[in-house]
């Protein structure tokens, strides 16, 4: 550590002695499932946050939902103009009776169980800097927000998350930290859509001539909708899942298909999306119909020159710790999209370090979660 006040010390030193009860704090999260249609998961894991803040004299308000997660807003009292935002999900893509099956465990320096990376880790980071605020006095208003929806494109945290971003003049959020160290300060955007089509049932082998093969025409769409991609752009359609039809003597009379289109520059997205439409909206097949409806969307993030000083900033702090970082482009979606896409100056995967989210490799680096909490921490310090 070079460069640093002996106020920053303090901070960072006492984060630094934090390091069971955060640790602590992860294993109670990731070994509460909280996928993203489960509402009572992701309040439970939201309740063991709040407790945490709460016993460190943060307080902290619920907007309640009916359907998803509630969101959590925690705020640390500071002067200044303008707000520090950081960020986290509490949901994760796995369903219940996965922690109980991959509890939380530590091996050889890594972590493993479900979200433990994405993002477990960079909820209970964030708390403890808030916490480390409410200690030592923060630089400027800090609000701390804990959303309930992200892997499904954040259709209730959304909304809380812009009207947080608009008054913040800088966002952190604590997504993990690429397996080099590296933190996040571009996205692709990214709209998924569900393609129904409609044909015409009739029996295989009598009456053939009657039916419309909704099989066929959602097959001749798959190939046109890939064949849009355009790698060197950064454009790309993908279409993940695929069902259709009754039984196998029977023209199928529907088909289903989910659709991942993703880019880089935000132009592209009108110009995707009307090729999109103009392949649902033709039919190869008379009789066929076909509709489209979008069903999650994330804005690209996109690097204007705030947020490359933020990072410039973040990037100077780590250093001063001795830490290793560099400026990554990531093609996976992210609720800092929202944020930047209101003008605020955001960077993205400041978390702990982890890899193979959403799969049962997923792993968290347990020895960088303090450092990455001294380098937000510090960085917190610097912009105040
Ligand atoms: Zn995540």
């Amino acid at each position: 550590m070079t460069g640093l006040t002996a106020a920053e010390r303090k901070v960072l030193d006492w984060i630094a002695g934090e390091r069971a009860a955060i640790i602590g704090l992860i294993e109670t999260l990731v070994n509460t499932d909280s996928g993203s249609l489960d509402k009572a998961g992701v309040d439970a894991a939201g309740a063991h946050i709040r407790t945490f803040l709460h016993q460190r004299g943060i307080a902290s308000d619920v907007v309640p939902n009916a359907r998803y997660g509630d969101g959590i807003r925690a705020t640390v009292a500071g002067s200044g103009v303008g707000t520090i935002l950081l960020m986290g999900h509490r949901d994760t893509v796995y369903t219940r009776g996965e922690a109980a099956r991959r509890p939380f465990r530590v091996a050889g320096g890594r972590g493993s169980g479900p979200g433990c990376c994405d993002m477990k880790a960079g909820l209970a980071m964030n708390a403890l800097v808030l916490a480390a605020f409410a200690q030592f006095g923060a630089p400027g208003p800090l609000v701390g927000l804990f959303t309930a929806d992200e892997e499904i494109g954040s259709p209730s945290s959304k909304a809380l998350i812009e009207q947080e971003a608009r008054r913040a003049r800088a966002v952190f959020n604590a997504e993990p930290g690429r397996p080099n160290g590296g933190v996040v300060t571009g996205r692709k955007g990214g709209v998924f859509m569900r393609l129904d089509v409609t044909g015409k049932a009739a029996h295989a082998g009598n009456d053939r001539a009657d039916g419309v093969s909704a099989i066929e025409e959602i097959a001749r769409k798959v190939v046109e909708l890939h064949r849009l991609t355009d790698r060197e752009r950064g454009v790309t359609y993908n279409v993940g899942t695929i069902a259709g039809g009754e039984v196998v003597n029977m023209v199928a009379p529907s088909a289903a298909a989910a659709l991942d289109f993703r880019y880089i520059h935000p132009a592209d997205r009108g110009a995707g999306m009307a090729e999109i439409e103009r392949i649902v909206a033709h039919s190869h097949l008379p009789g066929a119909r076909a509709k489209l409806e979008i069903t999650g969307e994330f804005k690209p993030l996109v690097a204007g020159e705030e947020s490359k000083r933020l990072y410039a900033l973040y990037a100077a702090c780590a250093r001063d710790l001795g830490q290793d970082v560099r400026e990554e482009f990531a093609g996976g979606c992210a609720d800092s999209g929202f944020a930047a896409s209101v003008g605020a100056p955001t960077i993205c995967g400041v978390g702990p370090i982890g890899g193979r989210a959403h799969s049962p490799d997923e792993y968290l680096e347990v020895d960088t979660v303090i450092p990455r909490a001294q380098a937000l921490a510090l960085s917190v310090m610097r912009l105040g």
